[in-house]
């Protein structure tokens, strides 16, 4: 059974006051691309029902529903007739796993290929290799070592583990 945390849902509410206007008519979830993909597994309304109600053991211990299945594409926020802004709220939310050490695995590993290339995920021989048959341009990366300074400088590399477990 789930208790409600006050201090969360206020610090979630603080974070973005947009949650309050919620009134669960599950627009987001209909118009989702990841809540459809995933057969509903994935769903934005009842994450923000979840926050709304202070469910810390749901969203940061559990993450039932998983807030990194979130994509970020959108459709969401654009759908919602209350100008609820669900992506800002989930990222609040993954930043408290994060704080958890509940991350997965595939997100650390993103995090250290950015550290080490300067990108997510960086570019395979085969795909600069294919965009050359096509002719498309060549692709512009920034300086890795500005990317690499930028990172030191604001102690992103202290949070990422050398070795995923
Ligand atoms: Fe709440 Fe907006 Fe989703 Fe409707 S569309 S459930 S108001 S967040």
């Amino acid at each position: 059974m789930s208790t409600i945390n006050y201090e969360f849902r206020n610090e979630v509410l603080k974070y973005n006051a947009s949650l309050s206007y919620c009134y669960q008519c599950s627009t987001c979830s209909g118009g989702c691309p990841v809540a459809l993909l995933t057969n509903g597994k994935y769903n934005p309304r009842k994450i923000i029902e979840e926050a709304i109600l202070g469910l810390h053991d749901k969203l940061v211990e559990k993450q039932e529903p998983n807030s990194w299945l979130c994509s970020t594409c959108q459709k969401c926020v654009e759908l919602c007739p209350q100008k609820v802004e669900l992506t800002e709220i989930f990222t609040l939310i993954k930043n408290l796993c994060f704080e958890s050490g509940k991350v997965p695995d595939a997100f650390i590993a993103q995090g250290r290929s950015v550290l080490e290339n300067g990108v997510a995920i960086p570019y395979s021989k085969a795909i600069l290799t294919r965009r050359e048959k096509l002719g498309l341009p060549v692709i512009k990366t920034a300086q890795i070592d500005e990317i690499k300074t930028i990172l030191k400088e604001t102690e992103f590399d202290n949070h990422i583990p050398k070795e995923v477990e």
